[in-house]
């Protein structure tokens, strides 16, 4: 007998399994609204052609792949936070020094520890490996709902979570009052993790007067705002418009914590790039801070991959890049904007009992959340291979205008 007899197997993925099956599936209409990955209009995967700019650059000048240090590339951190905070935020300071006759910038972040984690979820995870380590009892509070991952990172982290309320299914909007008194009730000094932008799996986002409030009630009540970034560009087209809620709450001079992530704005979801950022109120905090970060990675993973950070640095650091990425992430965002239009429409014409669709509208980002409960998300994928999460949420990215009216007649009929 195997001495692992007692393993028992685990469940497939919610979100990640869902693509299995979908690939099995030999239906010619078949549709993969799971995974939230950027399609082309032909349902095909994307490389950004500022990525591949950026690798032939990377090729040309013969980069090596030596080691990082622990906190990854300085190149990348840099305009990470950069990027996030904006270039002239005061938290940030580039401070010239100089070494013998010529200028060198020193990239010196007064308050912030910054360190390149992998992508999105590993710099929630280094994050949450600090609260345990330096929170001991502290509980995050995690919107409901939310990304599945979400729980499973806290869980392994062995950080208590709990919820707010955040989705209406009344409306199919915001809970703002439910969000609000829960933010209240939570013990003082609790993390409370909120979307930077186009919440997943809602698509629903607080208002910039919203935002104040929630700043106003995390201040009162002595929490520590947790962002995770993962769609900045994504959500409106703008980088700067879609990180205005985190950089509402720097200005403020709050302390917070930000996860960033480039899988969609750049496309780089294999190389496994983002970020963890600490903002501190004092700068000694900070570089106190960012070696802890640094000795709770080394144990994990040793130092992150540098293959990513490089091309994150590579196009935010070339101001012809830069552009030409921010005219394909307008596109990206428009394509998925066309076709949320257009599957609105469809259900608008087709529908014949006058059900209010707006909400699709309203919602911004990747996703729609349909509202479809886990039986009519069953039907959607028995009965129209297309294939979703349980929670009713769609992935608009792998949709195509060609493809808007027959998803529309399988959410129709799922419903009723
Ligand atoms: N956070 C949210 C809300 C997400 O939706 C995702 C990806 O779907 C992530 C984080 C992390 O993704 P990654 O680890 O690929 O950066």
């Amino acid at each position: 007998a195997s001495r692992f007899e007692n393993i028992t197997m685990a469940p497939p993925d919610p979100i990640l399994g869902v693509s299995e099956a979908f690939k099995a599936d030999t239906h010619e209409m078949k549709l993969n609204l799971g995974v939230g990955a950027y399609r082309t209009e032909d349902l095909q995967p994307y490389v950004l052609n500022v990525v591949k700019k950026a690798e032939n650059l990377m090729l040309e000048r013969g980069d090596n792949k030596e080691y990082l240090p622990i906190e990854g590339l300085a190149a990348f951190n840099k305009v990470t936070a950069e990027l996030l905070f904006g270039t002239d935020n005061q938290i940030i300071l580039q401070k010239k020094k100089r070494k013998s006759v010529i200028d060198v910038c020193v990239f010196c972040s007064l308050k912030v520890a910054t360190i390149q984690g992998l992508s999105g979820t590993g710099s929630l995870r280094l994050a949450a490996a600090l609260i345990e380590r330096y929170f001991p009892g502290a509980k995050v509070l995690i919107s409901s709902p939310t990304w599945g991952n979400h729980k499973n990172i806290f869980n392994d982290a062995r950080v208590q979570w709990s919820e707010y309320r955040y989705y209406d299914p009344n409306t199919v909007g915001l809970d703002f009052n439910g969000m609000i008194a829960d933010i209240k009730a939570a013990p003082d000094g609790s993390f409370i993790l909120l979307h930077g932008c186009a919440h997943n799996p809602t698509g629903i986002d607080p208002t910039p007067e919203q935002w104040e409030i929630i700043a106003d009630v995390i201040q009162e009540k002595n929490h520590i705002p947790f962002f995770d970034v993962a769609y900045q560009g994504f959500a409106s087209g703008s980088l700067d418009t879609d990180a205005s809620s985190v950089r509402l709450f720097a200005a403020r001079g709050m302390e917070l914590l930000v996860a960033q992530s480039y899988s969609k704005n750049l496309g780089l979801y294999a190389e496994r790039i983002g970020a963890i950022n600490v903002v501190c109120s004092t700068a000694d905090a900070a570089t106190r801070v960012k070696s802890q970060l640094k000795r709770l990675a080394r144990p994990m993973y040793s130092n992150p991959p540098v293959h990513g950070a490089r091309i994150v640095a590579n196009v935010v650091g070339n101001p012809e890049l830069f552009s030409e990425w921010k005219d394909e992430m307008e596109m990206m965002a428009g394509r998925i904007k066309s076709v949320r239009q257009k599957l609105y429409s469809s259900l608008c014409t087709k529908e014949k009992t006058g059900k209010d669709w707006s909400f699709i509208l309203k919602q911004i980002g990747m996703f729609s959340f349909t509202g479809l409960n886990k039986a009519q998300s069953d039907n959607m994928t028995n009965k129209w291979h297309v294939y979703m999460t349980k929670d009713g949420r769609i992935s608009l990215a792998g949709l195509s205008s060609a493809k808007c009216e027959y998803l529309a007649d399988a959410i129709i009929d799922s419903y009723h």
